[in-house]
């Protein structure tokens, strides 16, 4: 992480954010127009919801310490934040931000930092705003609910060659490719590829996968009235920006799979602590001897068990009758034979 003073010079450059300051259309201007996800502000809680009124070196200090989720909260506490932060000239911040998380790769070129930070870590859907989801559709830089998703792909089957789906004469070998070399991929299944690029061939797998609506009916379009020499350069130069699109995500989703696999460690983790717990205070109610016996899955799967969060003494008292009762249960049942 760069030395805070840094970051404090170079924010002497920007502007203090102020109603009126407009600079947000440019890169940002995707994210700026997003739908604003409806859920409280975290930041209007703690002490940095005083932060409009500070200096904007003390601000840039403070933000320097911050990560991207914090700035999008913070962007979101009011309209003049919002401009302020989304302006070219807060850039500085959201870098700064992205390097505070560990392992947290470079933005793509064709990224703003609020537009990834948005995308990795705020947990909205981008069509509606409203349903979380943590679905991310690569290809489409984005996360939408199901009910989004549903008018959002064309089903396509997974061998034709690009000439014969579009129904539209295009030069060979150009005409041999299949769709989702040149088209934005919905399904998250078949982004699989993404984890392994091979010259952006994807490993065979299913009969169908779904592109992206509006982005097949742009290219159908943009090919309508072109001669098949033009036909052929633009076809290979979309080919080429989408594989490289691709790579340039790779180390982002990479990322998130590790992310995503530490926390359901840390869950498990937690998960094995409680009924760690639970087992430890039924052996010294005197249950020792039948859980050596039962098949303790049941345990585990028990809704007061199978919850990811400490057991205290508290929590304990509230469910020990429930539970020891549950034991009887099993008992019972394991000493009829059902159910072991
Ligand atoms: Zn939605």
């Amino acid at each position: 992480m760069a030395p805070p003073a840094k970051r404090a010079r170079s924010a002497q450059q920007t502007q203090a954010p102020s109603e009126g300051h407009s600079d947000s259309d440019g890169p940002d201007a995707d994210y700026a127009s997003a739908p604003k996800p409806v859920r409280r502000v975290r930041v209007r809680r703690g002490g940095l919801a005083r932060l409009p009124e500070m200096p904007l070196d003390v601000v840039a200090e403070i933000m320097s310490y911050l990560e991207p989720l914090d700035l999008l909260h913070l962007a979101r506490t009011s309209r003049h934040y919002r401009t302020f932060m989304l302006s070219r000239g807060s850039a500085f911040m959201w870098r700064a931000a992205r390097e505070n998380v560990d392992g947290f790769p470079p933005c793509p070129e064709d990224m703003s930092e609020p537009a990834l930070a948005n995308l990795l870590f705020c947990a909205f859907c981008h069509g509606c705003g409203r349903a979380r989801c943590d679905k991310i559709y690569w290809d489409l830089k984005a996360r939408y609910c199901n009910d989004c998703t549903a008018n959002l792909g064309v089903i396509v089957r997974y061998d034709p060659h690009l000439a014969g789906f579009l129904r539209i004469d295009i030069p060979f070998p150009m005409s041999h490719l299949k769709p989702f070399m040149l088209l934005r991929v919905v399904n998250e299944k078949r982004m699989a590829y993404l984890h392994d690029v091979h010259d952006g061939v994807p490993p065979v797998g299913g009969e169908y996968y779904s592109v992206e609506r509006a982005d097949l009916d742009a290219f159908k379009e943009a090919l309508k009235d072109m001669q098949p020499d033009e036909r052929y350069a633009f076809v290979e130069k979309r080919a080429k920006d989408l594989q490289m699109a691709r790579k340039a995500l790779v180390p982002l989703i990479r990322w998130r799979l590790d992310m995503q696999e530490a926390r359901k460690n840390e869950k498990s983790e937690i998960l094995d602590q409680r009924y760690n717990e639970v087992t430890k205070r039924l052996t010294e109610l005197g249950w020792g001897e039948e859980l050596e016996k039962m098949n303790t899955c049941w345990l585990r799967k028990h809704p007061l068990v199978a919850q990811p969060r400490p057991l205290t003494d508290r929590v304990w008292q509230n469910m020990e009758e429930k539970i020891v009762n549950f034991m009887k249960e099993r008992q019972q049942a394991r000493l009829q034979g059902v159910g072991r």
